[in-house]
């Protein structure tokens, strides 16, 4: 069998391969995207009707550019692909102030979704128990709680989302390959081998999104949870607070924000309870030309 070789392969085409799937596509570089099931298929966290979406993050400010830019880009898919993906219906959090509950990443959210709002000008409104109840009235709030409205939140046809990145993907000149499961992934001497049953395929760089799998797949360190950074240079932090770029696995390295042409992944938490604002972003910085690509074959 011929060898084949990517300068990119993405592992699981959720939400977040598929996309990723797209954008290298459309940089130019040769990339294929291996699911073991079929997506939008209802296996994955990605399967159901909708999500929620805003731009004002509650779970950390380092998350708002991206949903920000997110937004922008739903648009754009939408334009190019004729799918209904975003609805902008509003998004209303309501909560006490200075609250302190027992999960980390939601003390004091509705706090923090204001004060992310506030800092990145992004229209809100905050009302009281009362204009809760005026304006929402199946809403019946304590009243010393607080409602964070935000008119541009909304929500996402998430499976036509994954559908609407794969044809973009498919339009760019990405290679997809489903029903197919990833076994493995090695050391090839300064890129990556893929394991299937069928054969290994080599790559240039490795995209890992392959959501709640993903720790089966990547083992340790990838196992352990990693947590979003607040602020700063760096987007993630390992738990035990090791800088981004410095965890050694072959081929596969916890990405930072600096430089250009980065390009991030974010993985879905594991099935251990962890946060949803703790994901892991496994991804180096795509150099075309570095490797093979498409222009340059
Ligand atoms: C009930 C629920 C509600 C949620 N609500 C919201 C919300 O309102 N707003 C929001 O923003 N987020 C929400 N989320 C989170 C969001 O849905 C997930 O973060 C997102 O779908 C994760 O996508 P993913 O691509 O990382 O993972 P997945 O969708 O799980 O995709 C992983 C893919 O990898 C493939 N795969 C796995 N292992 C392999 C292998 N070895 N070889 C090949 N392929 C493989 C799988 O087949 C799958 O297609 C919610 C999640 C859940 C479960």
């Amino acid at each position: 069998m011929t060898k084949r070789h990517y300068d990119v392969v993405v592992i699981g085409l959720g939400a977040m391969g598929s996309a990723s799937l797209w954008h290298l596509a459309r940089s130019g570089v040769s990339v294929l995207g291996i699911d073991r099931f079929s997506p939008p298929h209802n296996q994955g966290s990605t399967h159901g009707e909708t999500r929620i979406t805003r731009r004002a993050i509650g779970e950390g400010e380092a998350l708002v550019p991206l949903a920000l830019r997110s937004h922008q880009l739903w648009r754009q898919i939408e334009t190019e692909t004729g799918a209904d993906l975003l609805h902008e219906t509003g998004s209303l959090i309501i909560g006490r102030p200075g609250d302190n509950v027992a999960r980390p990443g939601r003390t004091g959210f509705v706090d923090r979704s204001i004060a992310a709002a506030r800092h990145f000008n992004i229209e809100h409104q905050v009302l009281s128990a009362a204009e809760i109840i005026a304006r929402f009235p199946n809403f019946t709030p304590q009243d010393e709680e607080i409602g964070y409205f935000e008119p541009g939140g909304g929500y996402l046809h998430v499976e036509a989302c994954v559908e609407a990145n794969l044809k973009l993907a498919r339009r760019h000149g990405a290679t997809i390959e489903l029903g197919t499961k990833v076994l493995e992934l090695g050391d090839d001497g300064g890129g990556v081998k893929i394991m299937t049953g069928n054969e290994t395929i080599h790559a240039g760089q490795v995209v890992v999104s392959a959501g709640p799998w993903a720790p089966g797949l990547l083992g340790a360190p990838f196992d352990e949870p990693a947590q979003a950074h607040p602020a700063g240079d760096a987007l993630v932090r390992n738990r035990a607070g090791s800088p981004p770029d410095m965890v050694a696995v072959p081929g596969v390295h916890v990405a930072s924000r600096r430089g250009r042409n980065r390009l991030f992944l974010w993985l879905s938490q594991h099935q251990r309870g962890v946060d949803e604002n703790r994901r892991r972003i496994l991804w180096p910085p795509i150099r075309p030309g570095r490797h093979r690509t498409r222009r340059n074959r």
